[in-house]
């Protein structure tokens, strides 16, 4: 493949029109342009997204042990339509032999490259998570348990060495030690669905953990206002959290709170959207347990009294945070691309420059909101 394209639209950072030149499916040059030329003017131009926690999609569950290749290209390709040209695909806590199953079917749907593109490698939420109701959140009670190093490494197996995060509660027995074991073989530690002090906390970071998962859930309800788990990670500089600012997770206060304490550099949007996204209004079952699905995109589970993930795609956080933190355009994308590729170590995607992968999306926005229009994946337009 020798293709030279090139592809115009107002740089989200600098708010100018540009040119961006690609050859072999990297982006060569950007050039600024005069605003008038075909094509110029009209839609902003951004690097793709890049999202580190996706569940699901159009019908679609990674956590099913049915999944097929063709199952996983088809929500590869939505996703990618809605602006996310890398994620994680997320697996959720489930029995032993599950796991197994859906991590080498995993496994193999990435020797298809319109998949592997996207997918850099998968992100295991659970099954090492809080026993404690509300904090384990929607993951089924029965399968939750201790970390062990020897149980993670079949799954890293069947993975095909393939899991490049781990979400755990680092106030589990073993989970320290659990914790060094991962940092040693580069697994990327995030702290969620956790109960843990700030004693807890503190020794997780020190140990290597540095991200928190949808920080704010995953949490009881009702919580001491003085000892949670939310302001050790909060205070700890050592810790990036990831949330989910699809206007149910957090409220806007939060999220302003969250962003101002972290800074622009140190937050990163995450969807945590499920298969539902896509799907008409109703009730499902999801995870073992029936969950109600409402017009405006609420998951929740009524008798736990929980959320059970989300229903919009990771480009609504973006106008949610300029409205409710007061961040800027170009700062609001960051935290969806280049905070994420800089905190999960992917250095080829998330920034619009030369070198790296000619991952682009153009579009608009619609009262704040951004509306994707086109996406473009190494250099090929969708
Ligand atoms: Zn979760």
């Amino acid at each position: 493949m020798n293709s030279k394209v090139s592809v115009r639209g107002i740089h989200y950072e600098t708010g100018r029109p540009v040119e961006v030149f690609i050859a072999d499916g990297v982006i060569s040059a950007i050039q600024e342009i005069q605003a008038t030329g075909p094509g110029a003017g009209e839609m902003y131009i951004a690097p793709g997204l890049v999202d580190n926690q996706i569940n699901g999609y159009n019908g679609v569950d990674f956590s099913a042990t049915g999944l097929t290749a063709a199952d996983m290209l088809k929500a590869v390709k939505a996703i990618q339509r809605d602006g996310v040209t890398t994620f994680h695909p997320t697996i959720l806590t489930n029995s032993d032999e599950n796991l197994i199953r859906i991590l080498s079917n995993h496994a193999r749907f990435l020797e298809n490259a319109e998949i592997s593109e996207s997918v850099p490698g998968f992100h295991l939420e659970g099954p090492y998570l809080s026993p404690v109701k509300g904090f384990f959140g929607c993951h089924p009670e029965q399968f939750l348990r201790n970390p062990s190093w020897d149980e993670f490494e079949r799954y890293q197996d069947a993975a095909n060495g393939r899991i490049r995060i781990i979400t755990l509660s680092p106030e589990l027995d073993g989970a320290m030690e659990f914790i060094r074991k991962c940092v040693e073989h580069n697994i990327l530690v995030s702290i969620g669905h956790s109960n843990a002090s700030a004693e807890q906390i503190r020794l997780a970071a020190g140990n290597g953990a540095y991200l928190s998962t949808h920080l704010g859930n995953g949490c009881a309800n009702l919580i001491d206002r003085h000892l949670n788990p939310i302001w050790p990670q909060l205070a700890n500089d050592l810790i990036t959290p990831s949330i989910i600012a699809d206007g149910h997770h957090l409220t806007p206060e939060e999220m302003k709170v969250f962003y101002r304490v972290k800074g622009p550099d140190n937050m990163i949007l995450i969807s945590d959207v499920t298969h539902l996204i896509g799907m008409p209004a109703g009730r499902y079952t999801y995870m073992g347990n029936e969950v109600v699905y409402t017009e405006d995109g609420l998951i929740k589970n009524p008798v736990l009294n929980v959320l059970a993930g989300a229903s919009f795609p990771l480009s609504r956080g973006i106008g949610n945070m300029m409205r409710s933190a007061g961040c800027s355009l170009w700062q609001a994308i960051n935290l969806a691309s280049r905070n994420v590729s800089d905190a999960c170590h992917l250095p080829d995607v998330g920034t619009m420059a030369p070198g790296k992968r000619a991952d682009l999306i153009l579009f608009k926005l619609k009262n704040d909101a951004m509306v994707v229009r086109q996406t473009w994946v190494r250099g090929r337009k969708l």
